[in-house]
C-alpha cells in the first residue's frame, strides 16, 4: 500500500513548490510576494511585520531569511521542521527511507548469492 502511494500520489513536500508551499503555509500563509521572493511572518519571532524571506534556490533548497536574524534553526523548530527538511536532496521522509534503504540492500545481496548458488547446479541437471 505504501509503495504504491510513493509512486502514483507524492505527498506534500516532495517537489521544491510543494515544499515552499507547505512551508510557506506553516508560517501562517504568504503576506506578499516581491521579486521571485516569497515574504511571510517568521514563526520564530513575535512578527508583526512579515520578515521571513522563502525563495526557492536552483538546486531547489529552500532558502529562509529572517530581517530579525533568527537563526534557521529557530525557524524550522517553530514549526516542527527540520534543516534537513528544507533541502531538496534529503526530503522529509529521509530518515524513514534509510531503513528501508538497509533492508533492501541486505535483500538483493541475498538474492546474488542465491543466484550464484542454483545457476551452476541447474547447469548440471
Ligand atoms: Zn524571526
Amino acid at each position: 500500500m505504501r509503495g504504491r502511494a510513493v509512486t502514483t500520489s507524492r505527498s506534500a513536500g516532495d517537489t521544491p513548490e510543494e515544499r515552499l508551499s507547505a512551508f510557506v503555509t506553516a508560517c501562517g500563509g504568504m503576506t506578499r510576494e516581491s521579486g521571485g521572493e516569497t515574504i511571510c511572518r517568521c514563526p520564530a519571532h513575535d512578527d508583526e511585520n512579515p520578515s521571513l524571506n522563502v525563495r526557492l534556490a536552483d538546486n531547489g533548497n529552500l532558502l529562509i531569511k529572517c530581517r530579525a536574524n533568527c537563526t534557521n534553526e529557530r525557524i524550522v523548530a517553530a514549526i516542527d521542521w527540520k534543516l534537513r527538511d528544507l533541502m531538496a536532496s534529503q526530503q522529509p521522509k529521509a530518515r524513514r527511507a534509510n531503513k528501508t534503504r538497509d533492508k533492501k540492500v541486505y535483500g538483493s545481496l541475498e538474492a546474488v548469492s542465491y543466484t550464484h548458488l542454483t545457476l551452476p547446479t541447474s547447469d548440471l541437471v
